[in-house]
């Protein structure tokens, strides 16, 4: 039997073609042929980040390409406006001030999604704003933000978009450059089908002005630095040549794909998520969802924790719950990467019958089946 689907948004699963590619012996990376790969790969990034501007990898995690944005773009004592929808959102916040940069907040109910005109306001109020950050897919409430009505208020201004589409790009539509996104940034793990210990970040040429204005406060997130080594296809420090090796691997099936058809897939198999809880009679948490994870209430008198615990031990289902003040209130399954249409399904089945078992009033099959209509109408 198969013992466990990894269907969290983040680490997700990896396809087995790029899991041998990280089974293979260490290599040296100061070399002709390791150029070659980056070289590949960050075209391969420009492609699905839709984008002409230079693509910059990093070794860290998702967080680690948030601080190069901030710290690169952003001078200590200057504002930036953090549009907080959740977790992530309040992640610009707090490296803002981690380095001393004044955060101004919007913020908004957990489920919301952050309204365009509250932007507009907030730049209004503070004209002297050097960049707005925000979240594509809020990770920890399932909300897409609307990140192309900001492009549209930002680039009418000097400052800059921060986008934080770590769990967006590649799972939803995400236009670097047709929505004015200055810096777009991905991490490894989630969309990209690869382990954790990269991140991306695409910079645009109003960005590389204000970053040239500026002395960064910053030594191994120095963007300019990186952007110099690039220009040889190479890195500042070692860089994690063995994911960049795998994630060559990746890159080539998502592009096989055509970003365009994965997202109308991706869109597909949201939907079909979305209907299948709601034919359970659940209730969805996002008032604006993205369409890489979906995120359910838990339903009264069920216990969140245990719901969650039943479907690791007995099925080897791994979905994610809510972290902080949502702990046993929500529920989180991803649908991004390698996770497909039949993992959903897998996913669904097992929720009907650990709530069934629960004491849940519920009709078995009728959350699949809801999911399986909403797949065979596409
Ligand atoms: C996963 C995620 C992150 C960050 O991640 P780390 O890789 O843990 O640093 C940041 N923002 C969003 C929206 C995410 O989904």
């Amino acid at each position: 039997m198969k013992k466990f689907r990894l269907l969290t948004p983040g680490p997700t699963a990896v396809p087995e073609e790029t899991l041998l590619e990280l089974a293979k012996p260490v290599f040296f990376h100061r070399t002709p042929e390791f150029r070659q790969i980056l070289g590949e790969v960050i075209e391969d990034l420009q492609y699905l980040f839709r984008t002409k501007n230079t693509v910059i990898p990093l070794t860290s995690s998702g967080t680690g390409g948030l601080e190069a944005a901030l710290v690169n773009c952003v001078p200590r004592g200057k504002k930036a406006i953090c549009l907080i929808s959740g977790r992530f959102g309040a992640r610009w916040r707090a490296i803002c001030q981690a380095f001393g940069i004044e955060a101004v907040s919007v913020e908004v109910p957990r489920g919301q999604a952050v309204a365009p005109a509250q932007l507009e306001q907030a730049l209004r109020d503070h004209p002297d704003a050097v960049a707005v950050c925000c979240t594509l897919s809020e990770t920890s409430t399932g909300v897409a933000n609307d990140v192309e009505a900001f492009g549209k208020i930002v680039s009418a201004t000097p400052a800059l978009l921060l986008v934080d589409a770590i769990s967006g790009l590649a799972a939803m539509e995400c236009r670097t450059d047709d929505w004015h996104i200055d810096v777009c940034v991905t991490g490894s793990q989630k969309a990209l089908m690869l382990p954790p210990g990269l991140a991306f970040v695409s910079v645009s040429d109003k960005a590389w002005k204000q970053i040239e204005a500026n002395r960064p406060c910053a030594f191994y997130f120095d963007l300019k630095k990186a952007r110099q080594k690039l220009a040889t296809h190479d890195t500042p420090f070692t860089p994690a040549h063995t994911l960049i090796r795998a994630l060559r691997v990746s890159l080539k099936r998502l592009r096989a794909e055509g970003i365009e058809q994965l997202w109308v897939r991706q869109k597909r198999i949201a939907e079909a998520a979305r209907a299948g809880f709601k034919a359970m009679g659940l209730e969805l948490f996002a008032s604006r969802p993205a369409d890489g994870l979906t995120v359910v209430k838990v339903p009264e008198n069920i216990d969140g924790v245990e719901l969650l615990n039943r479907l690791e031990k007995k099925y080897g289902l791994k979905i994610a719950g809510g972290q902080d003040d949502l702990k046993g209130k929500i529920f989180r399954l991803a649908h991004m990467g390698y996770i497909d249409q039949f993992d959903v399904l897998a996913a669904l089945a097992g929720v009907e019958l650990v709530l069934l078992e629960m004491g849940y009033p519920l009709e078995p099959g009728r959350g699949l089946a809801a999911a399986q209509k909403m797949l065979a109408s596409a």
